[in-house]
């Protein structure tokens, strides 16, 4: 980083200005003492409840201009050691030691702690006459005018970790001891911040429940790794610390993307009883899974629940909630937090670690699922205006055989010769299939070539999210191993309705009779072709949309983790003989959504259904 640009004294001075008076006004503007609820967009989900802790940049009440330059330096200097040594000692002596995609991210925060141009150009700006805070607060502006017009992600996303270190150095500079704001912090923090970094989710260790975001997206790196350690985060909350005071009582639900300030007691004792409930269900089912209670329905069939993954770290997962599997690994998720893009052995080593540890558990990774709203910020890709339409998945690997070669490539090597199930994400015509089929053969020859043991058995599947497909499901269903319907993109389409567009994404219900007869569909075809047919889509995680899916013929779901043990329990209590034929009746219906009725069924035949709030 530089601080070019730069002229004399008097611009540098207004800027610092402006840059202060932006920052005073986070905190001169009157705090609300309502209750207050803001909904964002859920980076991670979970359900937390806690006290705020803002996480803002202490420059508002420091000095703008300094008249010893060498003095300023020398407090930037001991900072910057103290900021180092509270780094350090952070990642290397958290109690919850990181996994090591995540160790990835926060070393490269680390280094880049210790950039000598960042600290360069901050000494300059004292040079010429600004305090140390008033530096290092215009160095960010700067970068930050520089950075937001960038249009490479990556590079767009070292801008959050700027911007955290920034916010670190400022409070070492007011001299705040980390141990000492530490003791005065809540027992239960729910972070409060613009935009964070993600060193940050450390610094608390058990005590952060929650994170509530200004700014940030899925693809944050903050977001990745608060989803590897089970915190919920709602992003882009509007002006949340602008209404949020230290101290005050939030709840975050990253499951709805809902952040409430000041909540009522009402809401408090909801919630309270909602995290409860959790707690009493992990309890129950925790002695269901040691009875080893198999799912199966009480007329007798047979469903396997399976868990939906991206890291290593949720391995112990799988093992822990009793799910038989992982149902869909989302490679593009340890790619997203990687630096480059990932030479074949490095992708191997992963693969073969996510068999290693899942023992005779199956797995069934999916081949790279990058663009749209999941762009990888070292993979060029040209701008679009309708990224969900664009180019994304599989259609990348028919325009660049290379990257789905190559991930074949390291599927097998990563196996060892065990059994392999890869799935394609976003195939919208046999063709595809066909294609990506030929570039498996291709892998599959290469390999032999080489002396690389290769799988006896590799099943080659379709997720099936695109409606297209449908009209194609008899020919496809001649040569697919396996179809896993993905019903969050597959409603997405079906319905022309925004995922990632709140109002548009409730304004459909799965539970409608359009998409259930799709589903129908699905099922019975696949059963008359003899092939297994699974939803690895969040329709499956709820109990009351899986039990209607076990009737319509899906033996095969696959859920989060949270989700597995909702799912198991509801699946005993349910008799598909006698809702089969109601349902069937119910999808002939005209009505916007059958979940009423759905849910009366249930409640009048005892089928086991947790409701959230
Ligand atoms: C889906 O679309 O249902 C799915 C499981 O894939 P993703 O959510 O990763 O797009
Ligand atoms: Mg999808």
């Amino acid at each position: 980083m530089t601080s070019g640009g730069l002229k004399n004294r008097n611009e540098l001075t207004t800027r610092a200005v402006a840059a202060r008076e932006a920052s005073v006004s986070v905190s001169a503007v009157p705090h609300n003492t309502e209750e207050h609820k803001i909904s964002g967009v859920s980076l991670s989900r979970g359900l937390a409840l806690g006290h705020a802790v803002l996480y803002a940049p202490h420059v508002a009440d420091a000095d703008i201009l300094a008249d010893d330059p060498a003095a300023q330096i020398r407090r930037l200097r001991a900072a910057a050691e103290g900021m180092h040594v509270a780094i350090d000692r952070m990642l290397h002596h958290n109690a919850t030691p990181p996994a090591a995609e995540t160790r990835d991210i926060l070393e490269a925060y680390q280094m880049f702690a210790r950039d000598r141009g960042w600290l360069a150009s901050i000494e300059q700006a004292i040079q010429r006459g600004l305090s140390a805070e008033a530096a290092v607060h215009h160095i960010l502006e700067e970068t930050r005018t520089r950075m937001t017009v960038v249009k490479d992600v990556y590079i767009r996303e070292r801008l959050h970790d700027i911007e955290d270190l920034s916010h670190r150095l400022l409070s070492h500079l007011k001299q705040h001891s980390e141990g000492g704001e530490q003791a005065a912090l809540p027992e239960e923090i729910i972070l409060v911040a613009q935009t964070l970094g993600p060193a940050a989710l450390l610094d608390y260790g058990d005590r952060l429940k929650g994170v509530v975001l200004e700014k940030g997206g899925y693809s944050n790196h903050v977001a990745i790794v608060a989803r590897s350690l089970g915190i919920p985060v709602v992003g882009q909350c509007e002006d949340a610390l602008r209404f949020a005071r230290s101290g005050d009582h939030i709840i975050v639900d990253g499951d709805r993307a809902d952040v409430y300030l000041r909540p009522s007691q009402y809401e408090i004792e909801l919630y309270t009883r909602s995290l409860e409930a959790r707690a009493h269900r992990t309890h129950m089912y925790r002695n269901l899974q040691q009875q080893n209670q198999p799912s199966v329905t009480k007329d007798g069939v047979k469903v396997s629940v399976q868990m939906n993954a991206g890291f290593l770290s949720e391995i112990p997962s799988v093992l822990a909630t009793g799910a038989e599997g992982i149902g869909l690994f989302r490679t593009e998720l340890t790619f997203m937090g990687w630096k480059k893009y990932p030479l074949v052995v490095t992708q191997a080593e992963l693969y073969g670690k996510v068999m290693d540890r899942l023992g005779d558990k199956p797995v069934t990774f999916r081949t790279l699922d990058i663009g749209g709203d999941k762009p990888l910020p070292y993979f060029q890709a040209p701008f679009e205006e309708n990224p969900a339409l664009g180019w994304r998945a599989v259609r990348i690997g028919m325009d660049r055989p290379a990257v789905l070669r190559t991930q074949f490539r390291a599927f097998i090597r990563g196996s060892k010769g065990r059994d392999l199930r890869i799935m394609l994400p976003m195939v919208a015509e046999v063709a595809e299939y066909d294609r990506a089929r030929a570039f498996l053969e291709m892998e599959k020859d290469r390999a032999r070539n080489s002396g690389i043991p290769v799988p006896e058995k590799i099943e080659l599947g379709v997720m099936l999210e695109v409606p297209a497909l449908l009209w194609q499901l008899e020919t496809l269903l001649q040569t697919a191993d396996f179809v896993s319907v993905g019903t969050n993109d597959l409603i997405q389409y079906l319905f022309a309705a925004d995922r990632g567009n709140d109002s548009m994404r409730r304004r459909y219900d799965p539970l409608s009779p359009a998409m259930l007869r799709v589903l129908k569909t699905i099922a019975d075809q696949c059963r008359a072709a003899g092939v297994p047919v699974s939803v690895c889509g969040e329709m499956a995680g709820h109990p009351l949309e899986a039990m209607v899916l076990v009737v319509l013929g899906y033996q095969s779901l696959s859920v989060t983790a949270p989700q597995v043990e909702a799912v198991k329990m509801m699946i005993p209590t349910l008799d598909t003989g006698l809702l089969l034929p109601y349902l069937e009746q119910l999808m002939k219906s005209r009505e916007h959504s059958l979940r009423e009725r759905l849910l009366s069924f249930a409640h009048d035949h005892r089928v086991h259904i947790t409701q959230d709030i």
